[in-house]
């Protein structure tokens, strides 16, 4: 994996599309606007990672962590982990070239396909066909797979035990990791997993298939400019084009940013992250332009839940090792290798998927520590003298779960923070559900549920979600969404039927998505992108309908190659 970024002072006056943020959402949208000759430039807030320089001690990790609110900003504001306190909910988003992919565990599931016949999403989504073509366009893309060897991970095992009192099977998860060596779908040599169960604290090895490893590869090769440490803090319109201030991303939590410049650009994706991109429309709504009232509304926690499981019988290994590995264990797996899929067929709210997982081996030391609140002094220590990939903790549980909630969050901006308003949140079935789950599934291998082990002085017993949705969710018009079913904003000064759009200015993220999916996101909000992008090329006249460049861009294209 090479090099792809430059400084922000290198940053141009003027580009064809300017792409803000660089998860998903941005990288599809870079990879597929340049690819079609664009001068494209895609502008990151946080810093370009490569395998080897991700933090693998609890000192490292420390030191990659920033916590910010409407009253509190703590740590780099370029720093890899990016807590976010809300007032009833907090959100755990990536900042990084690469977005959340260079922290996630790359689980790429397609939903239920109930989630898209739902009225909350615009009729296009369902009924055009083009939201299958970009699931094939995404899964071509990011080869999500399951580990072949799972059923002799001894995680894997566990969580077949796990599994006896439900009727449900443990499969192997589809990950986007390489499992053998070799090019990937943008040509980037990368090496196998190591097994080492890292990869939410990122891949060391080169064997994630991150956002960078792919679609920013294929952008930077087809000519995208890619810039790290610049943050952009809202868009006006100016004589029929966009203009993007953009400022060096602070090193501190200082609240006034500085170095404020300005790029102009036809069109503007935002792809900020659901955070970001809503946190974006809120301070150019602030410097006059017109947009939906919905605004903020129709945030999703996506049912995501973070659990673990103690006093289990037999080893689970569900801490990672790192690269090179800190123990002599069992090979530990990818961070999720199997998973358990509750599906009910008559109510879709009701559904939701639960992975087992790893714990990062930078938190390990932390882990015996985490234990204290639970009044299990004596196992902690033991764990501190044995080491925790042999003593007590060798059979701690982590699981993740995603499912559905009704998605009526709000995201506020408070003091320049994007903060989460929903004081309904934990009165959600799906919290109730998963308890009850994890009850049996933890009762089935001697063990019992661990409540808010991270519960702390900052974050007080508030749910916390990594799988933030919605802020400028898609809708038929203005009236019920921010963005219409191409991702185009809505302009709400106009007096029509609520279908115009501000041309040229796209939201691309998991912020557009209207409802939870029941399923990890990434391979949703990638799709959507895809999709996106096939229509904006078409509507700019940019490709023709089966998406080949138009000859004068093929011709750029080509050179750019
Ligand atoms: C620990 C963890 C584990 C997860 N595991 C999974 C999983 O296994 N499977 C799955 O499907 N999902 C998983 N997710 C969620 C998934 O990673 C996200 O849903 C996904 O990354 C969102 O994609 P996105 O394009 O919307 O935004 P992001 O990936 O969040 O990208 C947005 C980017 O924009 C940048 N940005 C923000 N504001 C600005 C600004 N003002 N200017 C410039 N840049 C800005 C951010 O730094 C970031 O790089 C996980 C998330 C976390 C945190
Ligand atoms: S298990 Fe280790 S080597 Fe494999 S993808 Fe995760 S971090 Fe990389």
């Amino acid at each position: 994996l090479k090099h792809l970024s430059k400084p922000l002072d290198e940053l141009k006056a003027d580009y064809d599309v300017v792409v803000i943020g660089s998860g998903y959402g941005g990288g599809v949208s870079a990879a597929r606007l340049s690819a079609l000759g664009k001068r494209v430039a895609v502008i990151e807030r946080g810093k370009e990672f490569l395998p080897g320089d991700y933090p693998d001690s609890f000192d490292a990790m420390r030191r990659e962590f920033q916590v910010s609110g409407a009253k509190l900003k703590l740590g780099s504001r370029a720093s890899l982990f990016d807590l976010r306190l809300g007032r009833d909910m907090h959100v755990l988003v990536g900042c990084g070239l690469g977005g959340g992919s260079l922290i996630n565990a790359g689980v790429a599931l397609r939903p239920d396909a109930r989630v898209f016949a739902n009225t909350a999403w615009p009729e296009e989504i369902s009924s055009d066909g083009l939201l299958q073509e970009g699931f094939e366009r995404a899964t071509h893309m990011l080869r999500p797979t399951p580990y072949g060897g799972a059923a002799e991970l001894v995680k894997y095992r566990a969580l077949e035990e796990a599994s006896k009192p439900f009727d449900v099977e443990p499969r192997p998860t589809p990950t986007t990791i390489a499992f053998d060596a070799g090019a990937n779908a943008a040509g980037v040599a990368q090496d196998a997993c190591t097994l080492c169960g890292d990869c939410l604290s990122g891949c060391n090895v080169g064997a994630k298939t991150t956002v960078a490893a792919t679609y920013l590869s294929l952008a930077a090769a087809n000519g995208t400019e890619i810039f790290t440490q610049g943050s952009a803090r809202y868009v006006t319109r100016q004589d029929g084009r966009w203009s993007v201030a953009v400022c060096e991303t602070p090193e501190t939590g200082a609240r006034t940013e500085v170095s404020e410049r300005t790029v102009i650009a036809d069109v503007v994706i935002l792809a900020a992250g659901t955070l970001g991109s809503t946190e974006i429309l809120m301070r150019s709504r602030e410097h006059g332009l017109a947009l939906s009232k919905r605004l903020g509304d129709r945030f999703s926690s996506n049912g995501d839940i973070i659990a673990f499981g103690y006093g289990a019988k037999g080893r689970v290994n569900a801490i990672g090792v790192g690269h090179p590995p800190k123990a002599e264990t069992d090979p530990i797996g990818p961070c999720v290798a199997g998973q358990l899929d509750f599906r009910d067929g008559d109510e879709l709210n009701n559904s939701l998927v639960m992975q087992e997982g790893t714990v990062p081996s930078g938190l390990a030391s932390l882990l015996p520590a985490l234990l204290l609140p639970g009044g299990k002094i004596l196992d902690a220590a033991k764990s501190l003298l044995s080491s925790v990939y042999k003593g007590p903790l060798a059979s701690l549980h982590a699981f993740f779960l995603a499912g559905h909630d009704s998605s009526n969050g709000r995201l506020e901006l408070e003091n320049d923070a994007m903060v989460v308003d929903w004081p309904e949140i934990t009165n959600q079935p799906v919290y109730r559900r998963a308890d009850e789950i994890l009850a049996e599934a933890l009762g089935a291998r001697g063990g019992s549920h661990l409540q808010n082990p991270f519960e702390s002085r900052i974050t007080g017993k508030k749910p916390v979600t990594a799988h933030p949705l919605g802020g400028c969710a898609m809708g038929q018009d203005a009236d019920q969404g921010v963005v219409n079913h191409k991702g185009q904003v809505f302009d709400a000064t106009s007096d029509g039927d609520g279908s115009a759009v501000h041309d040229g200015l796209y939201v691309c993220d998991g912020a557009a998505i209207p409802r939870s999916l029941g399923a990890n996101p990434l391979l949703t909000i990638s799709s959507l992108a895809e999709r996106a992008m096939i229509l904006l090329a078409r509507d700019r006249g940019w490709a023709s309908d089966d998406g080949a460049p138009r000859a004068r861009e093929k011709r750029k294209a080509e050179a750019t190659l």
